[in-house]
Protein backbone atom coordinates (compact mmCIF):
# COMPACT_ATOMS: atom_id res chain seq x y z
CA UNK A 1 0.00 0.00 0.00
CA UNK A 2 0.80 3.58 -0.98
CA UNK A 3 2.76 5.53 2.03
CA UNK A 4 0.27 8.75 2.60
CA UNK A 5 0.41 9.95 6.13
CA UNK A 6 -1.52 13.18 7.12
CA UNK A 7 -0.33 15.25 9.87
CA UNK A 8 -3.05 17.80 11.55
CA UNK A 9 -1.18 20.57 12.92
CA UNK A 10 2.14 22.57 12.09
CA UNK A 11 3.36 23.38 15.18
CA UNK A 12 6.26 21.98 16.71
CA UNK A 13 4.84 18.67 17.48
CA UNK A 14 3.55 18.20 14.05
CA UNK A 15 6.46 19.95 12.05
CA UNK A 16 8.86 17.49 14.07
CA UNK A 17 6.81 14.52 12.58
CA UNK A 18 7.24 15.73 9.47
CA UNK A 19 10.82 16.60 9.62
CA UNK A 20 11.70 13.13 11.34
CA UNK A 21 9.68 11.06 8.53
CA UNK A 22 11.44 13.24 5.78
CA UNK A 23 14.60 11.66 7.57
CA UNK A 24 13.45 8.29 7.39
CA UNK A 25 12.77 9.23 3.15
CA UNK A 26 8.80 8.69 3.96
CA UNK A 27 6.65 12.20 2.81
CA UNK A 28 3.75 13.61 4.69
CA UNK A 29 1.36 16.52 3.95
CA UNK A 30 0.85 19.13 7.03
CA UNK A 31 -2.33 20.48 7.22
CA UNK A 32 -2.77 23.40 9.59
CA UNK A 33 -6.01 25.62 10.15
CA UNK A 34 -4.00 29.10 10.92
CA UNK A 35 -2.61 31.18 8.63
CA UNK A 36 0.45 30.99 9.95
CA UNK A 37 2.61 27.98 11.69
CA UNK A 38 3.94 27.68 15.29
CA UNK A 39 0.80 26.83 17.40
CA UNK A 40 1.80 28.00 20.72
CA UNK A 41 4.73 29.10 19.45
CA UNK A 42 5.26 32.85 18.25
CA UNK A 43 7.68 35.06 17.75
CA UNK A 44 6.23 38.15 16.99
CA UNK A 45 8.22 41.30 15.36
CA UNK A 46 7.60 44.27 17.02
CA UNK A 47 8.79 48.11 16.70
CA UNK A 48 12.50 48.11 15.98
CA UNK A 49 12.64 44.67 14.61
CA UNK A 50 12.24 43.20 18.13
CA UNK A 51 11.42 40.31 19.03
CA UNK A 52 8.81 39.45 21.49
CA UNK A 53 7.88 35.52 22.60
CA UNK A 54 4.36 36.09 22.39
CA UNK A 55 4.13 32.01 23.19
CA UNK A 56 7.13 29.08 23.81
CA UNK A 57 10.18 30.88 25.41
CA UNK A 58 12.26 29.02 27.99
CA UNK A 59 13.53 25.44 28.63
CA UNK A 60 16.22 23.89 31.01
CA UNK A 61 19.01 21.30 30.16
CA UNK A 62 16.49 18.63 31.71
CA UNK A 63 14.48 18.83 28.48
CA UNK A 64 17.13 16.63 26.46
CA UNK A 65 14.61 16.43 23.26
CA UNK A 66 14.29 19.99 22.80
CA UNK A 67 18.03 20.61 23.02
CA UNK A 68 18.98 17.67 20.78
CA UNK A 69 16.20 19.10 18.35
CA UNK A 70 17.98 22.59 18.51
CA UNK A 71 21.52 21.08 17.89
CA UNK A 72 20.65 19.32 14.85
CA UNK A 73 18.91 22.10 13.23
CA UNK A 74 22.43 24.17 14.28
CA UNK A 75 20.18 26.61 16.43
CA UNK A 76 21.90 28.57 19.58
CA UNK A 77 20.44 29.17 22.68
CA UNK A 78 21.19 31.63 25.59
CA UNK A 79 20.85 31.76 29.03
CA UNK A 80 17.85 34.02 30.68
CA UNK A 81 19.33 37.35 31.93
CA UNK A 82 18.96 37.03 35.82
CA UNK A 83 21.85 39.17 36.98
CA UNK A 84 21.04 42.24 38.68
CA UNK A 85 18.48 43.42 41.23
CA UNK A 86 15.22 41.77 41.03
CA UNK A 87 11.73 43.11 42.52
CA UNK A 88 9.05 41.25 44.40
CA UNK A 89 5.74 42.78 45.61
CA UNK A 90 3.68 42.13 48.11
CA UNK A 91 1.44 44.60 48.74
CA UNK A 92 -0.15 47.07 47.20
CA UNK A 93 0.58 49.77 49.94
CA UNK A 94 4.02 48.76 50.62
CA UNK A 95 7.35 49.55 47.54
CA UNK A 96 8.11 46.53 46.07
CA UNK A 97 11.30 44.88 48.11
CA UNK A 98 14.81 44.58 45.58
CA UNK A 99 16.29 41.34 46.32
CA UNK A 100 19.15 39.16 43.89
CA UNK A 101 17.94 35.73 42.72
CA UNK A 102 20.24 33.69 44.27
CA UNK A 103 23.26 32.12 41.54
CA UNK A 104 22.68 28.26 42.17
CA UNK A 105 19.01 28.44 40.56
CA UNK A 106 18.55 25.96 37.48
CA UNK A 107 19.30 28.29 34.48
CA UNK A 108 16.77 29.09 31.97
CA UNK A 109 17.27 29.22 28.44
CA UNK A 110 16.21 30.95 25.20
CA UNK A 111 16.77 30.55 21.72
CA UNK A 112 18.62 32.51 19.46
CA UNK A 113 16.82 34.60 17.44
CA UNK A 114 13.40 33.71 18.48
CA UNK A 115 11.44 30.17 19.49
CA UNK A 116 9.91 30.59 15.86
CA UNK A 117 13.39 29.92 14.80
CA UNK A 118 12.72 26.27 15.13
CA UNK A 119 9.53 26.60 13.54
CA UNK A 120 11.15 28.30 10.61
CA UNK A 121 14.14 25.51 9.97
CA UNK A 122 11.78 22.65 10.30
CA UNK A 123 9.51 24.04 8.09
CA UNK A 124 12.23 25.17 5.52
CA UNK A 125 13.43 21.32 5.73
CA UNK A 126 10.50 20.38 4.34
CA UNK A 127 9.04 20.40 0.24
CA UNK A 128 6.89 23.76 0.31
CA UNK A 129 3.97 22.15 -0.88
CA UNK A 130 3.84 19.76 2.13
CA UNK A 131 2.29 22.05 4.44
CA UNK A 132 -1.38 23.59 4.05
CA UNK A 133 -2.37 26.44 5.92
CA UNK A 134 -5.79 27.91 6.66
CA UNK A 135 -7.12 24.17 6.14
CA UNK A 136 -9.35 23.10 9.51
CA UNK A 137 -9.76 19.56 9.62
CA UNK A 138 -13.34 19.35 11.06
CA UNK A 139 -14.16 14.88 10.87
CA UNK A 140 -12.51 12.27 10.89
CA UNK A 141 -13.82 9.11 9.70
CA UNK A 142 -12.96 5.30 9.24
CA UNK A 143 -13.28 3.61 5.50
CA UNK A 144 -11.71 0.35 4.68
CA UNK A 145 -8.88 1.09 4.06
CA UNK A 146 -7.73 4.34 5.19
CA UNK A 147 -8.83 7.26 7.17
CA UNK A 148 -10.90 10.32 5.20
CA UNK A 149 -10.38 13.64 6.32
CA UNK A 150 -12.80 16.45 5.62
CA UNK A 151 -12.16 20.36 5.95
CA UNK A 152 -14.19 23.31 6.93
CA UNK A 153 -14.85 24.09 2.56
CA UNK A 154 -15.77 20.41 2.68
CA UNK A 155 -12.42 19.32 1.05
CA UNK A 156 -11.96 15.88 2.02
CA UNK A 157 -8.53 14.03 2.20
CA UNK A 158 -7.58 10.17 2.12
CA UNK A 159 -4.80 9.02 4.38
CA UNK A 160 -3.22 5.22 5.02
CA UNK A 161 -2.24 7.42 8.57
CA UNK A 162 -3.21 10.25 10.44
CA UNK A 163 -0.97 11.93 13.42
CA UNK A 164 -3.22 14.20 15.15
CA UNK A 165 -1.30 16.88 17.39
CA UNK A 166 -3.99 19.12 18.59
CA UNK A 167 -4.30 19.56 22.11
CA UNK A 168 -6.63 16.60 23.42
CA UNK A 169 -9.86 18.78 24.74
CA UNK A 170 -9.33 20.77 21.37
CA UNK A 171 -9.45 17.91 19.68
CA UNK A 172 -12.49 16.07 20.94
CA UNK A 173 -14.28 19.21 20.73
CA UNK A 174 -13.64 20.17 17.66
CA UNK A 175 -13.53 17.26 15.60
CA UNK A 176 -15.90 14.63 14.71
CA UNK A 177 -15.17 11.07 14.97
CA UNK A 178 -16.76 8.28 12.24
CA UNK A 179 -17.33 5.87 14.24
CA UNK A 180 -17.02 7.47 17.54
CA UNK A 181 -13.78 7.03 19.83
CA UNK A 182 -14.21 5.11 22.71
CA UNK A 183 -16.38 7.16 25.49
CA UNK A 184 -13.64 6.41 28.11
CA UNK A 185 -10.75 8.06 25.31
CA UNK A 186 -12.79 10.97 24.53
CA UNK A 187 -13.86 11.69 28.08
CA UNK A 188 -9.77 11.73 28.90
CA UNK A 189 -9.57 14.23 26.35
CA UNK A 190 -11.86 16.47 27.59
CA UNK A 191 -10.27 16.46 30.58
CA UNK A 192 -6.56 17.06 29.57
CA UNK A 193 -5.17 20.52 30.42
CA UNK A 194 -3.88 22.26 27.71
CA UNK A 195 -0.84 24.38 28.71
CA UNK A 196 -0.58 27.84 28.96
CA UNK A 197 -3.65 28.25 26.84
CA UNK A 198 -5.02 30.54 29.07
CA UNK A 199 -2.58 32.61 29.92
CA UNK A 200 -2.25 36.01 28.80
CA UNK A 201 1.40 37.19 27.74
CA UNK A 202 2.96 41.07 27.32
CA UNK A 203 6.00 42.68 26.51
CA UNK A 204 7.26 46.08 26.35
CA UNK A 205 9.57 47.59 23.46
CA UNK A 206 12.43 50.04 24.96
CA UNK A 207 14.93 52.38 22.95
CA UNK A 208 17.62 51.34 25.47
CA UNK A 209 17.70 48.90 28.52
CA UNK A 210 16.96 51.86 31.05
CA UNK A 211 16.48 49.32 34.01
CA UNK A 212 20.09 47.55 33.43
CA UNK A 213 21.83 51.23 33.25
CA UNK A 214 20.17 51.08 37.24
CA UNK A 215 21.39 47.85 37.87
CA UNK A 216 17.95 46.17 37.75
CA UNK A 217 18.18 42.69 35.81
CA UNK A 218 14.60 43.37 34.68
CA UNK A 219 12.92 40.86 36.58
CA UNK A 220 9.88 40.91 38.94
CA UNK A 221 7.42 39.03 40.89
CA UNK A 222 3.67 40.44 42.12
CA UNK A 223 1.06 39.13 44.19
CA UNK A 224 -0.88 42.62 44.08
CA UNK A 225 -0.30 44.21 40.67
CA UNK A 226 -1.60 43.23 36.61
CA UNK A 227 1.94 41.37 35.79
CA UNK A 228 2.25 38.31 38.73
CA UNK A 229 5.78 37.76 36.34
CA UNK A 230 8.46 39.42 34.23
CA UNK A 231 11.77 39.49 32.80
CA UNK A 232 14.25 41.06 30.87
CA UNK A 233 14.01 40.02 26.51
CA UNK A 234 16.08 42.04 25.46
CA UNK A 235 18.12 39.64 22.34
CA UNK A 236 21.32 37.52 22.33
CA UNK A 237 23.10 40.05 20.37
CA UNK A 238 22.23 42.79 22.71
CA UNK A 239 20.53 44.76 19.94
CA UNK A 240 16.86 45.04 20.97
CA UNK A 241 15.59 45.80 24.43
CA UNK A 242 12.22 44.73 26.10
CA UNK A 243 10.63 43.46 29.18
CA UNK A 244 8.40 40.84 28.97
CA UNK A 245 5.80 38.65 30.93
CA UNK A 246 2.65 37.59 32.25
CA UNK A 247 -0.43 39.02 33.31
CA UNK A 248 -3.13 37.77 36.18
CA UNK A 249 -6.24 36.34 34.51
CA UNK A 250 -8.36 39.30 35.72
CA UNK A 251 -6.34 41.22 32.97
CA UNK A 252 -8.86 39.84 30.28
CA UNK A 253 -11.81 41.76 31.40
CA UNK A 254 -9.82 45.12 30.63
CA UNK A 255 -9.40 46.23 27.64
CA UNK A 256 -5.78 46.76 25.97
CA UNK A 257 -5.28 50.06 26.56
CA UNK A 258 -6.31 49.63 30.34
CA UNK A 259 -3.64 46.41 30.36
CA UNK A 260 -1.00 48.75 28.77
CA UNK A 261 -1.92 51.78 31.18
CA UNK A 262 -1.58 49.16 34.35
CA UNK A 263 1.72 46.94 33.55
CA UNK A 264 3.63 50.51 32.59
CA UNK A 265 2.68 52.04 36.23
CA UNK A 266 3.30 49.11 37.94
CA UNK A 267 7.06 49.12 36.44
CA UNK A 268 7.67 52.75 36.84
CA UNK A 269 6.19 51.96 40.48
CA UNK A 270 9.23 49.84 40.98
CA UNK A 271 12.15 50.80 38.46
CA UNK A 272 11.08 54.72 37.46
CA UNK A 273 9.73 56.76 35.62
CA UNK A 274 11.67 55.69 32.18
CA UNK A 275 9.39 52.59 32.41
CA UNK A 276 6.44 55.14 30.60
CA UNK A 277 8.88 55.65 27.53
CA UNK A 278 8.33 52.38 26.11
CA UNK A 279 8.28 52.19 22.32
CA UNK A 280 5.70 49.69 21.81
CA UNK A 281 3.51 47.67 23.98
CA UNK A 282 2.13 43.54 22.50
CA UNK A 283 -0.13 41.46 24.52
CA UNK A 284 -1.69 38.22 23.60
CA UNK A 285 -4.81 36.36 25.07
CA UNK A 286 -4.40 32.64 24.33
CA UNK A 287 -7.58 32.03 25.55
CA UNK A 288 -9.10 33.69 22.37
CA UNK A 289 -7.26 31.66 20.26
CA UNK A 290 -9.53 29.45 18.93
CA UNK A 291 -6.91 26.55 17.52
CA UNK A 292 -5.30 26.71 20.66
CA UNK A 293 -8.21 26.99 23.65
CA UNK A 294 -11.41 25.74 23.87
CA UNK A 295 -12.83 26.24 27.40
CA UNK A 296 -13.27 22.93 29.75
CA UNK A 297 -16.51 20.55 30.24
CA UNK A 298 -15.68 20.34 33.77
CA UNK A 299 -12.85 21.56 35.82
CA UNK A 300 -9.47 20.77 35.00
CA UNK A 301 -5.60 20.84 36.92
CA UNK A 302 -2.91 21.87 35.25
CA UNK A 303 -1.05 19.18 33.43
CA UNK A 304 -4.33 16.95 34.40
CA UNK A 305 -4.18 13.67 32.52
CA UNK A 306 -0.88 15.21 30.12
CA UNK A 307 0.52 11.59 28.95
CA UNK A 308 -2.18 9.37 29.90
CA UNK A 309 -2.09 5.72 28.45
CA UNK A 310 -5.06 6.80 25.97
CA UNK A 311 -2.42 8.71 24.29
CA UNK A 312 0.38 5.93 23.97
CA UNK A 313 -2.60 3.91 21.98
CA UNK A 314 -3.14 4.45 18.45
CA UNK A 315 -6.89 3.96 17.51
CA UNK A 316 -9.03 2.87 14.24
CA UNK A 317 -6.59 -0.67 13.89
CA UNK A 318 -3.09 1.66 14.12
CA UNK A 319 -4.57 4.41 11.26
CA UNK A 320 -5.03 7.48 13.65
CA UNK A 321 -2.09 8.17 15.91
CA UNK A 322 -2.14 10.97 18.50
CA UNK A 323 1.17 13.16 19.25
CA UNK A 324 1.91 16.89 20.49
CA UNK A 325 2.66 17.58 23.49
CA UNK A 326 -0.13 16.87 26.25
CA UNK A 327 0.33 13.26 24.85
CA UNK A 328 4.03 13.34 25.90
CA UNK A 329 4.83 10.96 29.39
CA UNK A 330 7.44 13.37 30.85
CA UNK A 331 7.16 16.87 30.26
CA UNK A 332 3.74 17.03 28.69
CA UNK A 333 2.33 20.39 28.00
CA UNK A 334 6.43 21.62 26.95
CA UNK A 335 8.46 22.08 23.85
CA UNK A 336 10.29 19.22 25.25
CA UNK A 337 7.25 17.46 25.34
CA UNK A 338 5.99 18.06 21.96
CA UNK A 339 9.68 16.70 20.63
CA UNK A 340 9.30 13.34 22.06
CA UNK A 341 5.83 12.89 21.74
CA UNK A 342 6.41 13.38 17.38
CA UNK A 343 9.93 10.82 17.98
CA UNK A 344 6.96 8.18 19.72
CA UNK A 345 4.55 9.32 16.65
CA UNK A 346 6.73 8.12 13.92
CA UNK A 347 8.05 5.32 15.98
CA UNK A 348 4.64 3.94 15.57
CA UNK A 349 4.49 4.98 12.41
CA UNK A 350 7.44 2.96 11.17
CA UNK A 351 6.36 0.00 13.02
CA UNK A 352 3.60 -0.25 11.56
CA UNK A 353 3.57 -2.98 8.47
CA UNK A 354 1.56 -0.96 6.47
CA UNK A 355 4.83 1.20 5.42
C1 LIG B 1 1.93 31.70 26.41
C2 LIG B 1 2.67 30.40 26.33
C3 LIG B 1 3.91 30.28 26.93
C4 LIG B 1 4.62 29.07 26.87
N1 LIG B 1 5.86 29.01 27.42
C5 LIG B 1 6.59 27.88 27.30
C6 LIG B 1 7.94 27.84 27.70
O1 LIG B 1 8.51 28.85 28.15
N2 LIG B 1 8.62 26.66 27.58
C7 LIG B 1 8.03 25.53 27.05
O2 LIG B 1 8.70 24.49 26.95
N3 LIG B 1 6.76 25.57 26.61
C8 LIG B 1 6.02 26.70 26.72
N4 LIG B 1 4.76 26.75 26.22
C9 LIG B 1 4.17 25.51 25.68
C10 LIG B 1 4.65 25.24 24.25
O3 LIG B 1 4.30 26.32 23.46
C11 LIG B 1 4.01 23.94 23.76
O4 LIG B 1 4.44 22.86 24.55
C12 LIG B 1 4.31 23.57 22.31
O5 LIG B 1 4.47 24.67 21.48
C13 LIG B 1 3.17 22.67 21.84
O6 LIG B 1 3.40 22.23 20.52
P1 LIG B 1 2.34 21.24 19.87
O7 LIG B 1 2.73 21.08 18.45
O8 LIG B 1 2.21 20.03 20.70
O9 LIG B 1 0.92 21.97 19.99
P2 LIG B 1 0.42 23.32 19.29
O10 LIG B 1 1.51 24.31 19.21
O11 LIG B 1 -0.82 23.73 20.03
O12 LIG B 1 0.07 22.86 17.80
C14 LIG B 1 -1.17 22.37 17.39
C15 LIG B 1 -1.45 22.92 16.00
O13 LIG B 1 -2.68 22.40 15.52
C16 LIG B 1 -3.36 23.44 14.82
N5 LIG B 1 -4.80 23.10 14.78
C17 LIG B 1 -5.72 23.24 15.75
N6 LIG B 1 -6.92 22.78 15.32
C18 LIG B 1 -6.74 22.33 14.05
C19 LIG B 1 -7.61 21.72 13.10
N7 LIG B 1 -8.89 21.45 13.37
N8 LIG B 1 -7.10 21.41 11.86
C20 LIG B 1 -5.80 21.67 11.57
N9 LIG B 1 -4.93 22.23 12.45
C21 LIG B 1 -5.40 22.54 13.69
C22 LIG B 1 -3.05 24.67 15.63
O14 LIG B 1 -3.28 25.85 14.91
C23 LIG B 1 -1.58 24.44 15.96
O15 LIG B 1 -0.73 24.98 14.99
C24 LIG B 1 4.04 27.95 26.22
C25 LIG B 1 2.80 28.08 25.60
C26 LIG B 1 2.12 29.28 25.63
C27 LIG B 1 0.79 29.41 24.94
Amino acid sequence: MEKNIIIIGAGLAGLTCAYLLQKQGIATIVLEARTRLGGRIDTIQAAEKTNIEMGATWFGSKHVHFTQLLKELEIGSFAQKMDGIAFFEPMSFEPAQQFQIPANQETSYRVQGGTAEVIRKLAASLPSDSIKKAVQIKTISQRKKDLLLTDQKGQTYSASHVISTLPPNLLAQSIQFEPALPEQVFSIFQQTHTWMSESIKFGLVYKSPFWEKKGFSGTMFSQCSISPELYDHSNYEGTTYALKGFLSGQAMHFDQEKRKTMIVEQLAKAMGPEARDFIAYEDRLWSEEVFTHTPYKSYVMAHQNNGHEVYQNTYYQGKLILSGTETANQFGGYMDGAVSSAIRAIQEILRDDII
